[in-house]
């Protein structure tokens, strides 16, 4: 049987217009759990945690989740649970020091040369594991709308030479205002590396089209782009496809993950993401151990275990396919190499 909500889709997966695409995703726990035919659960309330951080997940991305399956480990990203709204000790809303860190309204400075812009407080998609799901972006204004005063503190700062831009999801943006930042930033003499973290490649690869391309080729300075993987089922042909074009414009493309409970927690899964990314010229960068963020305890893995899955890796991959494992501490000069 063809539904409705199927035959609306296939209309649009024909098209590219990546706008549309968002425009269609899924905001509601009602219509994912129709859309995806999960079963009916006893006591199941996806709404009160939805209260707190709403879903969102793009059609496309949906399309690679298991129909009927409440353990895919796809859905266990987007779909809002009960655990969520339980406080456990430890877990707080701003575990990282961000909110430290602001140089002026929408850059963060934390490490020796690198600059972090919030170029926007949306994505496309709610990760439910996210670190600013407690965000204020309302209190540190994402960068959006005055890029002149972001472009003055990074080019009054010569010991800067690498710009990432971050949110929320930077290549949300238009084209029209993310190239004009760009080509701002590649302007500035101590800067030599505009960084680019995205999970768009992943959730809305149509984003990356040809009209991103185009000028996203023709910057004059180096690209790296960091997207954000942790499964091996989130990386379809299409998705595949983007990442050799963005790898293709010259860009440097890395993934990042984070080490999930019951998503990605198993050196099977690690090992099968590490190539399924080589397979299409991406490298794996870091592995994060979960920022402890309030509504969050049911996705931590214990340090102790992720070493030994690390090991376990090692064991079967080739250095250059093994992640890095890091936490974030707040207050240190880097990230921290957890061994
Ligand atoms: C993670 C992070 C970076 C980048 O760190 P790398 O180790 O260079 O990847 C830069 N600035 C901030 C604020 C960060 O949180
Ligand atoms: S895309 Fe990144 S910033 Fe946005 S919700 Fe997911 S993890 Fe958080």
């Amino acid at each position: 049987m063809i539904t409705g909500i199927e035959m609306k889709h296939k209309s649009l997966s024909q098209q590219n217009n990546w706008q549309q695409l968002l425009a269609q995703a899924i905001r509601d726990p009602k219509a994912l759990i129709e859309y995806l035919e999960l079963p009916k659960k006893p006591f199941y309330d996806a709404y009160q945690a939805n209260k707190n951080h709403q879903l969102l997940a793009p059609l496309g991305y949906l399309d690679k989740i298991k129909k009927g399956c409440w353990d895919d480990p796809l859905l266990k990203q987007i779909l809002p649970v009960e655990d969520e709204v339980v406080d456990v000790k430890g877990y707080v809303s701003d575990p990282v020091g961000d909110l430290n860190a602001s140089l002026t309204s929408g850059v963060l400075q934390k490490y020796h040369g690198r600059a972090l812009i919030i170029t926007t407080g949306t994505c496309a998609v709610h990760c439910r594991y996210c670190f600013r799901k407690e965000y204020p972006y309302s209190e540190i204004k994402p960068a959006i709308n005055d890029w002149k005063q972001v472009i003055e503190t990074i080019n009054n700062d010569p010991s800067l030479h690498e710009v990432i831009l971050s949110g929320g999801d930077p290549f949300i943006l238009s084209d029209q205002r993310l190239a004009s930042l760009c080509q701002q930033l590649a302007a500035i003499p101590h800067i030599n590396t505009i960084r680019f973290h995205s999970r768009i490649p992943v959730v809305l690869p149509q984003r990356i089209d040809t009209n991103f391309l185009d000028w996203f080729s023709a910057l004059p300075i180096k690209k790296v782009v960091v997207i954000h993987a942790n499964h091996a089922n989130e990386i379809d042909t299409l998705v595949g496809d983007k990442l050799c074009l963005l790898s293709d414009t010259g860009a440097t493309v890395l993934n990042q993950s984070v080490l999930l409970k019951g998503v990605n927690d198993n050196v099977e899964t690690l090992e099968n993401l590490s190539q399924k990314l080589f397979h299409y010229q991406t490298l794996p960068y870091y592995l994060h151990l979960l920022d402890k963020v309030k509504g969050t305890a049911h996705f931590d893995i214990q340090q102790q275990q992720a070493v030994i899955l690390m090991e376990q890796l090692r064991n079967r991959l080739p250095g250059y396919l093994v992640p890095k494992l890091v936490r974030e501490i707040s207050g240190k000069r880097s990230k921290s190499p957890i061994v």
